[in-house]
């Protein structure tokens, strides 16, 4: 890939938490729907056999991918669709099954916003839905005894992201199911799993979970495509109905080519993941070492023991992290400053506050996300060049 801005500085990108380039294997997969296979997969002609074929073996094989059942997989519009689907599916056949009754949904108090908007929306749209949160350490990881004194009968959904969107850290996936199962019975439990995806192998790092959200556009796939899987016997109610397609968990005509880019994705991660978490993780080691040197007063959001291989997160005080970006961006040097509002604008870091890091220090705050196109060059650059801006901002 030509990573040259025309006329511009080298592309220097280090943002992949927020969206991976994609990969060539996945545009080739992907062009022939585009073109020549352009039929409803629910029809019955040629062109809709050969496009619900494409379809089905799209589900085989990321249904093998994250160890679950074919007809156990929904195809969505993404990572966010997906933690909708989790969460008003599971609240709204609660309600359904026992009205009247407190029906409660636990998550992190780090959860992107995709499930901590989806869980305050539901406590104020179904009747007798509560929200609760569970805090995290300074490290982001979730205070289980917390979770373990939030679980009870009423408890119908407990939802905790794989790994976080801002600082990368894991969650204890299996403490989570343990805690549940026996202190929770009644209650499912999802993992949105779209940052670990690219990283981790979700069904052993989750192990035992009921739903699971990933999407396409963080594995170097297409923007828009992802799945739910919702395991066998778990309740869920429709967010669209209408044509009941997805076994009537999810209404509209396939996305062909989405499905097929995020089959393509995943199977291209899971591939790879050995060698690229060993190659990422040192390049992400060298970036985080490096700044640490040679920038004073910078400090890391997480112990890397608990982070994702290809997230550094770092707090530069006194500077403001949305003049930091731009600057970076203006040597062609692409990160992020933390979850920016529709407007553009960013936002206070929930998920910083949650961990404790005072606000002057959070306002300093940056993402470097390095991924499967990032090179020894990349660092290297981003080495070169941080530090100056750094003392400029301060200066
Ligand atoms: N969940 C997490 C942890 C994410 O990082 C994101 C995207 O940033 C989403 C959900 C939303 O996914 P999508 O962009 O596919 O809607």
């Amino acid at each position: 890939m030509d990573r040259r801005t025309p006329g511009g500085p080298p592309l220097t990108y280090l943002d992949h938490a927020a969206s991976a380039p994609m990969r060539d294997e996945v545009v080739e997969a992907m062009a022939p729907f585009a073109a020549r296979v352009f039929g409803h997969p629910s029809g019955h002609h040629r062109q809709a056999r050969a496009a619900r074929q494409a379809l089905e073996d799209a589900r085989d094989r990321v249904a093998e991918l994250l160890e679950a059942a074919p007809r156990e997989v929904v195809f969505t519009c993404g990572g966010t669709e997906a933690d909708n689907l989790a969460v008003f599916g599971v609240l709204g056949a609660a309600v359904q099954r026992r009205p009247g009754d407190a029906t409660v949904v636990v998550s992190s108090s780090v959860e992107h916003a995709a499930v901590l908007e989806a869980c305050r929306a539901a406590s104020a749209r179904l009747h007798g839905v509560v929200h609760q949160r569970v805090g995290v350490d300074s490290h982001g990881v979730l205070d289980l005894s917390r979770l373990a004194q939030s679980l009870d009968d009423d408890v119908a959904l407990v939802t905790v992201m794989l790994a976080n969107n801002e600082v990368g850290t894991v969650q204890p996936l299996g403490d989570v199911v343990a805690l549940t199962r026996s202190l929770a019975p009644q209650a499912v439990v999802h993992t949105d799993a779209v940052q670990a995806a690219p990283w981790l192998d979700v069904a052993r790092a989750a192990p035992g979970v009921d739903l699971v959200s990933v999407s396409a556009h963080k594995l170097g796939g297409p923007k828009g495509a992802g799945a739910l899987v919702v395991r066998e016997g778990t309740e869920l109610e429709a967010l669209f109905v209408g044509g009941g397609q997805e076994r009537e968990r999810r209404a509209g005509t396939h996305d062909v080519a989405g499905a097929v880019g995020l089959a393509t994705a995943l199977a291209a991660v899971a591939r790879e993941r050995e060698s690229e978490s060993a190659r990422v993780g040192a390049l992400r080691d060298q970036l985080a070492d490096g700044l640490l040197h040679a920038v004073p007063a910078v400090t890391e959001a997480a112990d890397r023991k608990f982070v994702l291989p290809g997230h550094c997160h770092l707090c530069f005080a006194g500077v403001d992290r949305e003049e930091l970006v731009v600057l970076l961006d203006e040597a062609g040097i692409c990160v992020s400053g933390g979850a920016a509002c529709a407007s553009g604008a960013l936002e206070p870091s929930h998920v910083l506050a949650a961990m404790g890091v005072p606000a002057p220090i959070a306002s300093g705050s940056i993402r470097f996300s390095l991924g499967h196109t990032t090179t020894a060059d990349d660092v290297e650059r981003a080495l070169a060049v941080v530090p100056e801006a750094v003392a400029r901002l301060r200066g």
